[in-house]
């Protein structure tokens, strides 16, 4: 049931940035989605660890036109450009305001 409306969700996506269907790559949704669920599994909501507080968004495609990164969001499962700033290591779904960290191959260390 659950595996089936992720199926729903993963055909319809569209790149939230040019809204082409190619953009997203399909098998890193499916794979993130997998994962994530055993992230809230075991997620601490009061931990002072950033990453155990909070789920890290999914890296699930370049737009193929700006090439800009592509980004989802694991509450509303809905794809969004990546809109990091330096030096943080959150943000915010521009969609459903949960905050999310952003994936390590992003930030930057002094
Ligand atoms: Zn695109
Ligand atoms: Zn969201």
């Amino acid at each position: 049931m659950e595996n089936e409306a992720y199926k729903e969700i993963i055909e319809n996506m569209k790149c939230p940035i040019c809204g082409g269907g190619d953009c997203i790559k399909k098998s890193a949704v499916e794979l993130y989605l997998n994962m994530i669920k055993m992230f809230f599994k075991y997620q601490d909501k009061d931990s002072d660890i950033t990453y155990r507080k909070y789920p890290t968004v999914g890296e699930i495609g370049e737009c193929k036109k700006t090439f800009k990164r592509i980004w989802l969001c694991p509450y509303c499962k809905k794809p969004f450009e990546s809109n990091y700033e330096l030096g943080k290591v959150v943000v915010k779904c521009p969609h459903c305001d949960e905050t999310l960290c952003i994936p390590v191959s992003n930030r930057t260390f002094c």
